[in-house]
């Protein structure tokens, strides 16, 4: 594959951005290879600037669960760029997006958008402890919440794959106020909660993790969760920022049939234009500015164009028949393929799905043996470049680089997949 032009633009980034990127997975690091600059997308396919067109398998790490550049959504940017791009006060966007939120999402009486995923827990923090009087949170090991200082303790995603689990830059101070369990580990929450008791605001879990490979919450952990939670008046949040509008219409919460007291959202909302949101009980909601005293703000919150982009992908959802079904039906046939190929190959190795989120693994419920595979992943697969945060995949003719899941990816599409697995196999 050439990629002359790509390297060329790497090297001339990396004069002027720290590693050359805007966001550390961006670099390609853990793959071994110079990043790929992209020119273009449309559809599941995207070309970078060399010509090498790809079919893709990160949908922009989630947001682009309709396919890129769909022509409604496109069109709807359009139109609304010509009646102006920021104004700094209120628009009917905002109103109509609120509403489809909360049509999908029903734990969700009042939401707040906001203009990314981390503002959306950073704010839904600051929410529980302003809400409880309580300053200590519990996450997971493994969940990523953002960048947050408060939720770069031990996380997932890009902060994991460049093993970094805790950064440097947050305070002690920060840090002795995050509390962390092992994820699926009741008794981990148990001990916590225990030993801070009367402390702890809220508990932040992505309900489906997936900046550890993807893995899945069991029913009874989430029902003990909510059953602590509502014992202690404990906040449960819900970070539905990647499992949001994809999982079902109501996120991993319809699916487990598990009401939060608050969820954040990101990506989808936002159709790929930055959005994300917060929103759960109108009691705990009403706590925030104007309508309460916990202070959150933003100059671009409820952009015209961002707020459009998330309301026409939303609606694109709404308007096909069996969205989430057929996204299922494909998502199925890419992980029996894989596993049809894996088994002829003799390879011990499985596939951990839900919806349109998999990563290939062999079984596992806790970061720790995540880590453990990881390792052997490594060094049994490398020619497939299994990455840590294992949610997505670029795939050539040739290679697969990485690995999740869109509406847009065609039979051809999948066939062409399965059959770069089995040459990287
Ligand atoms: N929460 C989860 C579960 C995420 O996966 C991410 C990003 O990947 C975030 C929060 C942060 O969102 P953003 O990158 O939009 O700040």
């Amino acid at each position: 594959m050439n990629t002359t032009k790509s390297s060329k633009l790497f090297a001339e980034a990396q004069l002027h951005m720290p590693g050359g990127v805007n966001s550390p997975v961006r670099a390609f690091n853990s793959v071994g290879r110079d990043p790929l600059y992209i020119a273009s997308a449309a559809g599941a396919k995207m070309r970078d600037a060399d010509g090498n067109e790809f079919i893709d398998y990160i949908g922009s790490w989630g947001p682009m669960i309709v396919g890129h550049a769909h022509p409604r959504v496109i069109r709807a940017i359009q139109e609304a760029a010509e009646s102006g791009t920021s104004f700094g006060a209120s628009n009917e966007k905002e109103i109509a997006l609120a509403k489809l939120i909360k049509k999908f999402v029903p734990s969700v009486e009042i939401v707040r958008m906001v203009n990314s995923g981390t503002e959306a827990t950073m704010s839904a923090m600051r929410l529980a402890r302003g809400f409880t009087g309580r300053d200590k949170i519990i996450k997971f090991e493994g969940c990523y919440h953002g960048h947050g200082d408060s939720f770069l303790i031990k996380a997932g995603s890009g902060v994991a794959t460049l093993g970094l689990p805790d950064s440097p830059g947050v305070t002690k101070s920060t840090a002795a106020d995050t509390l962390t369990a092992r994820y699926n580990d009741i008794e981990s929450v148990y001990e916590l909660v225990e030993s801070n008791k009367g402390a702890v605001a809220a508990i932040f879990i992505e309900p489906v993790g997936g900046n550890m490979g993807c893995v899945p919450a069991r029913k009874e952990f989430l029902q003990a969760l909510r059953d602590l939670c509502d014992a202690e008046k404990i906040l449960l949040i819900f970070d539905e920022v990647m499992t949001g509008f994809r999982l079902a219409k109501g996120g991993a919460q319809e699916l487990y049939g598990i009401a939060p007291d608050l969820t954040t959202f990101g990506k989808i909302i936002g159709g790929g234009l930055p959005v994300g949101a917060y929103g759960g009980r109108a009691e705990i909601m009403k706590m925030i500015a104007p309508s309460g005293p916990v202070y959150q703000a933003g100059t671009l919150s409820g952009n015209p164009l961002a707020m459009t982009a998330g309301l026409e992908t939303l609606k694109i959802i709404e308007e096909t028949n069996d969205f989430y079904a057929k996204l299922e039906e494909k998502s199925a046939y890419l992980e029996n393929g894989m596993k049809d190929l894996l088994k002829k190959a003799n390879l011990n190795y499985t596939i951990n799905r839900v919806g349109s989120m998999f990563t290939l693994f062999l079984w596992m419920r806790t970061w720790l043996i995540l880590i453990r595979q990881k390792l052997r992943i490594r060094r049994n697969l490398q020619i497939i470049s299994i990455r840590c945060s294992n949610r997505a995949f670029i795939c050539r003719r040739r290679s697969l680089r990485r690995v999740l899941f869109r509406i847009a990816h065609s039979e051809e599409d999948l066939d062409a997949t399965l059959a770069a697995f089995e040459k990287s196999l």
